[in-house]
């Protein structure tokens, strides 16, 4: 007999908190009791990865219009309803949000639909004033977008609210060059709105491969989006007639629709009460934890984006599990973050694994094996798109340290490349593979020489 209400109690119901609670009680039989002040779901689900890909799909008729065209269909785009595409979007969320509580609910959680925070150790307070106690709780709060200071920045909306504009702007500036950045700036060009993006840096997708980021941005800038690199906002103002006024440090000032701002995510920690148990925050305000997601107050854990470790859904996940094998299932299993395959859902899409050329080239002495070439399917009717294969080998062990791909359905690719680099194959074992013809990602196993 437990002294305490609960088992574990779980603060925040998006990837990774409905993840631990439901194996924790369906899989343990443990008490769980799990607080969300927003909607099931989390980040991933309502206002990130999924409604986003549906409208990276939405996005790209247009261009398969003008494609199907050129290949002999009668056929051409037409105008966009988005109203039409909202109400279908929205509708999908609502029923996600329904399996998120079914799955909790089936597993036996105990939700509540309210903040919740930490009082001490073992308890935590709901907004309604009432108190619960456990032996364990998770907090997997999540991140929020960030949107610097600066004058006018009440102006500005982020990912949150792009999803419920009542209607498509005809112009938007999108300020950021990161992930959120790029894929919306890719997005919002597809559905016909004129996009300008303003990066501070020298190059876009920071981090990421030099020549795949390369070849992301010059395919942006092809397709009409106007990036301007080295530059930013200086401030914002609402424009006589509509729209917001803009000035930048570039020296220009024009009009958009909309801004939105993707400039970083920040941990969901203010106010939740774990400066005062004495859990001291990282930078952001992230929440540290050891490798199995503990923080410095042994019944507190935390995992996914409040932890600030890879911002990742199916990261979020393992933490998750990995959290409930350890505590729950008296198996210590800490999470492995090493070669973790992403893709940025840009047009073309970007997959990657491992190490960038320029991290590797950093850390030991390697092959660089890459070819870029226009896909058959597009070069036949006369498009100039490219794609990019590569794979960054070490010398001394022959191990495939990174594989880059900026293809269409690269993100599919990567996936599949990931479990063989996971496992540690050479470039020999690409090598012994035999190629798929003719596809675009053949080429990654017929790359016979190094190009540096
Ligand atoms: P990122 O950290 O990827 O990018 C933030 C961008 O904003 C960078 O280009 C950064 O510039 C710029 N920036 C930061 N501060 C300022 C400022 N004060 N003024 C101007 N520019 C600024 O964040 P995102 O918001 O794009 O995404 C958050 C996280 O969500 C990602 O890190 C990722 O983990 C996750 N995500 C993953 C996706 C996927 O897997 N497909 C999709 C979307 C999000 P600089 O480079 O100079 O620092």
């Amino acid at each position: 007999m437990t002294a305490f209400d609960y088992d574990l109690f779980v603060i925040g119901g998006g990837s990774g908190g409905v993840r631990a609670a439901r194996v924790a009680a369906g899989e343990t039989g443990a008490k769980v009791g799990l607080a969300e002040e927003s909607r099931y779901g989390g980040t991933c689900v309502i206002r990130g990865c999924v409604p986003k890909k549906l409208m990276v799909f939405a996005s790209t008729y247009p261009v398969l219009a003008s494609e199907g065209a050129d290949y002999g269909w009668e056929m051409s785009a037409g105008a966009f309803d988005w109203g039409k595409f909202q109400a279908r979007l929205n509708g999908e969320l609502d029923r996600l949000e329904g399996i998120y509580r079914t799955l909790l609910s089936n597993a036996g959680v105990e939700t509540f639909d309210q903040r919740a925070i930490v009082v001490d150790p073992h308890t935590v307070e709901l907004a309604d004033g009432s108190r619960k106690t456990a032996k364990h709780i998770l907090v997997a709060t999540g991140g929020w977008p960030m949107v610097p200071d600066l004058p006018g920045r009440e102006l500005a909306i982020t990912s949150n609210e792009i999803f419920h504009l009542p209607e498509l702007p005809k112009s938007i500036l999108i300020v950021g060059g990161g992930y959120i950045a790029c894929e919306f700036a890719c997005i919002l060009n597809g559905l016909g709105v004129e996009v300008t993006q303003y990066y501070r840096g020298a190059q876009i997708l920071r981090g990421f491969d030099d020549e795949a980021r390369g070849l992301v941005s010059e395919a942006m800038i092809q397709k009409g989006i106007d990036i301007h690199l080295g530059t930013n906002v200086l401030e914002m103002k609402e424009a006589d007639g509509g729209g917001i006024w803009v000035k930048a440090t570039n020296g220009d000032e024009k009009v958009f629709d909309q801004v939105m701002y993707a400039t970083g995510r920040a941990p969901n920690t203010t106010g939740l009460g774990l400066e005062e148990l004495g859990i001291e925050l990282a930078r952001g305000g992230a929440v540290p934890v050891d490798a199995y997601s503990q923080t410095s107050v042994p019944s507190v854990y935390a995992i996914g984006d409040v932890t600030n470790r890879v911002n990742l859904t199916p990261v979020a996940i393992r933490e998750g599990m990995a959290f409930v094998e350890t505590v729950f299932k008296g198996n210590p299993t800490p999470v492995d973050h090493d070669l973790i395959p992403s893709a940025i859902f840009t047009q073309p899409e970007m997959g990657t694994v491992g190490l960038s050329e320029e991290a590797a080239r950093a850390q030991e002495d390697i092959e660089v094996y890459a070819t870029s070439f226009k896909p058959m399917q597009t070069s036949f009717i006369g498009r100039t798109d490219r794609v990019l294969m590569k794979l960054v080998v070490s010398k001394a062990t022959r191990r495939v340290l990174g594989c880059h791909i900026v293809a269409p359905a690269a993100g599919e690719m990567i996936q599949l490349a990931g479990i063989a680099i996971k496992m540690g194959a050479t470039k020999e074992d690409f090598d012994a593979t035999v190629a798929v013809h003719p596809t675009m990602s053949e080429e990654i196993v017929t790359m016979r020489h190094p190009v540096r």
